[in-house]
């Protein structure tokens, strides 16, 4: 709505950066990107920065098998589209979910903010608000404008494949069968794909089809679908414009939540033939300082741990001393 949207951008950046190591809330499972600061009266007045973890995103995109995907492919062309689009796909949508989400949008004059507002709801919502400003912009002709695709449609359709298929199936791989949905990504990308599929269900937008005992989840539609997820942001970014804690709370709990057991038995069967962790972790390098005869420092020597185990255990046998303040 407009007079939801931010009047003057200011001060949005965006960089990305190799990671050399890591420590505290990002090791050993790190986020992508990070956009800063979290208050929106900061944002509001000074802007924000986005910063993109580049080689972290590269080794995510490259590991594993495809094995996994083709399992959950509905077809033949959804198959390919990831092949040939998905890399681009996610690395625009983290980039969109980063810069323009995050930095976008205003909170109506005297509401609070979202923490005292929206509650435990409150992390939730942004991300949600923050995938689908990428969702929404991804599938739109001005990104192949600007040179950043060769084929605009192609990558937002992967882009919409890939985020269907994970929110309503695969991430379901992570999570012990009875177990609720926690996790303030894994609530959003549920509660943004199974909205889009309830409401589109008249039109036959997203596809629910079942072949060989197996579900598969088919986007019939990718313009309506794009309609959708527009009606659910301009929704989103109300709610954290007015603060509204019922319609954040109906939302989330409504979709993002409880899970459909017979799904999520019939994903965690499927997935037994895979090794791949449903985690991804990291081991740090270790940096080792050479010196010369005065103690200066002459260069850096990057050693790698052998593995994750020895690595956590050399942790706790040498610094176990610092508090744990969890
Ligand atoms: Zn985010």
């Amino acid at each position: 709505m407009p007079e939801h949207k931010k009047k003057n951008v200011v001060g949005v950046s965006y960089k990305t950066v190799n990671v050399a190591g890591e420590a505290g809330d990002a090791s050993p499972s790190t986020p992508i990107g990070v956009n800063l600061p979290n208050a929106n009266w900061i944002r509001a007045e000074v802007g924000s920065k986005s910063v993109s973890l580049g080689n972290i995103i590269n080794a995510y995109n490259n590991s594993g098998s495809s094995g996994r995907l083709k399992e959950f492919v509905h077809d033949d062309q959804e198959y390919e589209l990831e092949k040939k689009h998905g890399q681009l796909a996610d690395k625009l949508h983290t980039a969109l979910h980063e810069v323009v989400g995050h930095a976008s949008g205003q909170l109506n004059p005297g509401v609070g903010e979202t923490k005292e507002t929206l509650k435990n709801y409150a992390s939730t919502l942004e991300e949600g608000r923050a995938d689908l400003v990428g969702l929404y912009y991804l599938y739109d002709s001005k990104l192949q404008e600007l040179g950043l695709v060769e084929d605009w449609k192609a990558v937002g359709m992967a882009a919409f494949d890939g985020y269907i298929r994970n929110g309503l199936m695969t991430q379901l791989i992570r999570l012990e069968l009875g177990d609720d949905v926690e996790e303030a990504h894994m609530r959003n990308r549920q509660w943004v794909s199974a909205w889009a599929f309830e409401k589109g269900q008249k039109d036959n937008v997203i596809e629910k089809v079942t072949r060989d005992g197996k579900t598969y989840f088919n986007i019939n539609d990718y313009d309506k679908l794009h309609e959708l997820f527009g009606q659910l942001l301009r929704e989103t970014q109300r709610i954290k414009s007015e603060g509204d804690f019922k319609a954040v709370q109906a939302l989330v709990e409504g979709y993002g939540v409880k899970v459909d057991q017979a799904i999520h038995a019939e994903v965690l069967e499927r997935n037994k033939q895979f090794k791949s962790a449903p985690y991804g972790g990291f081991v740090n390098p270790v940096l080792e300082p050479v010196t010369d005869e005065n103690g200066e420092i002459t260069a850096i020597n990057v050693n790698y741990a052998k593995d994750f185990k020895s690595q956590m255990l050399y942790y706790s046998k040498h610094y176990n001393f610092l508090p744990n303040v969890n």
